[in-house]
């Protein structure tokens, strides 16, 4: 995995542990752009298309004529919040460990990896849950059906979302 000199080693450390406890291979490039202006994060994931309709799940992208493994690319924009960093961070690898084609989508059997990632790598699950509800109601369902009883959290207004990560120490 090449990793660019301003990723932190957490993030490094977090996407290495995620993955080898998934059984799936590290992407090609790791990709950190620090913005100290912003609170919260983003990040994208890159997983390129299987071009000749194979069956195989390995990632393939052509190169002047010739097949090339392309083991795919997550870019991170991280704002100054550690909390919102550490969720987008595991929201990306879960697109990476999702390892849908052609495809980075928000649907369920995402949302199911997503949430299980930020329960087990200890996340803030409150914030995970309001987080991924303000972006997809996909996810909401998700994590009524299976963490919410235990999880016991309600979403948040974006004000309380804002003084929430706020009064954030560190
Ligand atoms: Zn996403």
């Amino acid at each position: 995995m090449k990793v660019s000199n301003n990723t932190p080693e957490w993030v490094t450390d977090l996407v290495t542990r995620v993955c080898n406890d998934n059984n799936r291979g590290l992407p090609g490039e790791l990709k950190c752009v620090i913005m100290k202006d912003r609170k919260c994060s983003s990040g994208t994931t890159h997983v390129s298309k299987l071009r000749s309709g194979k069956k195989s799940r390995q990632l393939y992208t052509w190169k002047n004529g010739k097949l090339k493994m392309d083991r795919g690319k997550i870019t991170l924009r991280l704002g100054s919040s550690k909390i919102d960093a550490e969720h987008v961070v595991l929201h990306e690898i879960a697109h990476w460990i999702d390892n849908r084609v052609g495809y980075c989508g928000h649907h369920s059997r995402f949302y199911k990896i997503v949430f299980r990632l930020h329960e087990t790598y200890s996340a803030d699950m409150k914030w995970a849950y309001c987080r991924e509800g303000r972006y997809k109601k996909t996810s909401i369902a998700v994590f009524e059906n299976r963490f919410a009883e235990k999880h016991n959290v309600e979403l948040m207004t974006p004000q309380e979302m804002r003084s929430y990560i706020s009064k954030e120490v560190g």
